[in-house]
Parts: structure tokens; C-alpha cells; sequence
């Protein structure tokens, strides 16, 4: 078998044309999606998503801003500068960029970011929602990777799903979703890998999706054959760009497979743009008496 492969830049392209219709009707209210990107210092790493961010929003005629913060701010002034963002009635989503400088404690000030603009789906309270199974604002990569296993068709009621990777980011909203979707959840992480039970989990997959960070950790041979194959994973290897599955012998097992790059990154950045479409329509859903 020779898996098909799923495309991302074109689904993503899809979802992106989708949005323009939403963003005309929301301007057609009188609703006008404003993205701030909040980052603490300067980072070369950090600059190009800004860049990316800006590019991809004036396409859809989103508002962008990027506010840059004095490398050695405290968290008090990172967290202050969101919560005036907060209370600007024009801003419609808030982005906080990654890493932040030493001694600033990122979940607490992602906490601070109000939920209704939460475009990452990162304050508690947004995970909170996906936990209950009623999300509102999803981590982008989690909801690109249920984005992908959709396009499959692949009902999931049942299946026997392994999640390779339990980041608070991708690997357990993934889980998460999947399993009110009623998927058997498998979540394996350093620890499997370290017992070397690795393998065994993934030949049982129907299912698989690998969000760990280092190439090739999942050898071809270890695929179930027919399962679908969701790699997140990034991976600069001698200038090339590697995913976490080894793919060339993975696709030959496979039913459905993600090439990297080209398959999860480009759906994560449409739905960051979704995401700030549906935060805009959040805040601004008539109120409840
Ligand atoms: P992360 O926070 O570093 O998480 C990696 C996870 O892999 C951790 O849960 C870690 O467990 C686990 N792990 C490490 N070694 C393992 C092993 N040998 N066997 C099994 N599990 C192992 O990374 P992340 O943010 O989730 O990102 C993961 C990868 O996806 C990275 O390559 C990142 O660049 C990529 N990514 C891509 C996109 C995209 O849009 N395409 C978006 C986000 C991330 P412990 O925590 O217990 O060590």
C-alpha cells in the first residue's frame, strides 16, 4: 500500500478562503478582527512567526500589530500591557510569542490573557473548555490535527488512537479532543520511550500522531498497516527539514500520511487565523439576559 497524502498547504488554503467570507460578513456588521502579538525582547526565532503572522493576516485584511516589550520587563509589565490589550475594545485577539525572558512565569501570564481573545487557546480556562468537551478557542496545532484525521473521513468512535508527545500545547488537547470523540486514547511520552515500549504502542495505532521533536524516532516498520499517520514533528537536520516518522517507509504502510514540512504547520497557522475570526465573533455574540 502506498498511503495518500494529506495535503496541508491546500487544506489550509481552503479553510483560508473560507474565513475571507466570514471576515467580509463580520465587517459587514461592523466587526473588524485585530490581531496584537505581544513579545518580550527580540528573538530571531520569535521574528519569524511575527513576520509569518502579518503576512498571513493582511492577506485575510486582518489588523496586525506587534508590540515588542523591553527584554528585562518584569511579569507585572508583561501581564499589565495584556490586560490594557484586554480592555481595548478594538483588539480582538491577543498572541503572547514564546519563549519569554527568564523569571516571567508563561502560564501565569498566558492566565492573563482574556479568554474571549486567547487566539492559542492557552489560558486555563480555554483548555478548561476543551476538557469538558465544549471548546471555544483551541490550540492551533490541536486543532489542526483533528483538521487532518477529519479530511480522512476516518470515523474515530472506537478507533485506537496513540498519541506520541503529552506537551500542554499539542500533545494533551489532542488527546483530549480526541477522546470526546470517543477514540481510545493511548498517550505515550519520555517515559514509554525510555521503558522502550515505544514500538509496541505505535504498531497497535489505527491512528497515529507523533508531537515529540526529534527525527525519525518512529521507524517506518513500526506502522500498523492502513493507519493514518499525523507528524507533527520539526525537525532541522543538515539543512533539510525532518518530521518525528521516518516517511519513506511509513508511507508504504500507511493508509494516509502528512508529508513535513507541508502537512500540520501550514493548517496550524490557518487556524490561528480561524481562531482569531471566531474570538472576534466571541466577543462580540449578543448577551445573555
Ligand atoms: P515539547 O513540548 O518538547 O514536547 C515533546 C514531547 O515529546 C514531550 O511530551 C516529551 O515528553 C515527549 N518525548 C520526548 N522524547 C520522547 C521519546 N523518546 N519517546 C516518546 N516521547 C518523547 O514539544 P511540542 O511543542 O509538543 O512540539 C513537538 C514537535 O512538534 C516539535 O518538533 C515542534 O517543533 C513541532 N511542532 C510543530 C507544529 C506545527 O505546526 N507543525 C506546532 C507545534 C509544534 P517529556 O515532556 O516527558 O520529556
Amino acid at each position: 500500500m502506498d498511503a495518500k497524502i494529506l495535503d496541508g498547504k491546500r487544506i489550509a488554503e481552503e479553510i483560508k478562503e473560507g474565513l475571507k467570507k466570514e471576515i467580509e460578513s463580520l465587517k459587514e456588521k461592523g466587526i473588524s478582527p485585530k490581531l496584537v502579538a505581544v513579545q518580550v525582547g527580540e528573538n530571531p526565532a520569535s521574528a519569524v512567526y511575527t513576520r509569518a503572522q502579518q503576512k498571513n493576516c493582511e492577506k485575510l485584511e486582518i489588523k496586525y500589530e506587534l508590540h515588542t516589550l523591553e527584554q528585562n520587563s518584569s511579569q507585572k509589565e508583561v501581564t499589565e500591557h495584556i490586560q490594557q490589550l484586554n480592555r481595548n475594545g478594538e483588539v480582538t485577539g491577543v498572541i503572547l510569542q514564546l519563549p519569554l525572558p527568564q523569571g516571567i512565569d508563561t502560564i501565569e501570564v498566558q492566565s492573563s490573557i482574556s479568554p474571549d481573545k486567547d487566539v492559542e487557546g492557552v489560558n486555563p480556562a480555554n483548555m478548561g473548555w476543551v476538557l469538558y468537551g465544549k471548546p471555544k478557542l483551541i490550540p492551533c496545532t490541536a486543532a489542526a490535527i483533528i483538521k487532518l484525521i477529519e479530511t480522512t473521513g476516518v470515523n474515530l468512535y472506537g478507533k485506537e488512537v496513540v498519541m506520541v508527545g503529552h506537551s500542554d500545547i499539542v500533545g494533551k488537547p489532542t488527546a483530549l479532543l480526541l477522546l470526546n470523540k470517543f477514540a481510545t486514547i493511548s498517550v505515550c511520552h519520555i517515559a514509554t520511550g525510555e521503558r522502550g515500549n515505544l514500538p509496541e504502542y505505535v504498531k497497535k495505532a489505527e491512528i497515529l500522531i507523533v508531537a515529540v521533536g526529534k527525527a525519525n524516532l518512529v521507524k517506518g516498520d513500526w506502522i500498523r498497516e492502513g493507519a493514518v499517520v499525523i507528524d507533527v514533528g520539526i525537525n532541522r537536520v543538515e539543512g533539510k527539514i525532518l518530521g518525528d516518522v521516518e516517511f519513506e517507509k511509513a508511507k508504504e504502510r500507511a493508509s494516509w500520511i502528512t508529508p513535513v514540512p507541508g502537512g500540520v504547520g501550514p493548517i496550524t497557522t490557518a487556524m490561528l487565523l480561524k481562531n482569531t475570526v471566531d474570538a472576534a465573533q466571541l466577543q462580540n455574540l449578543p448577551k445573555k439576559i
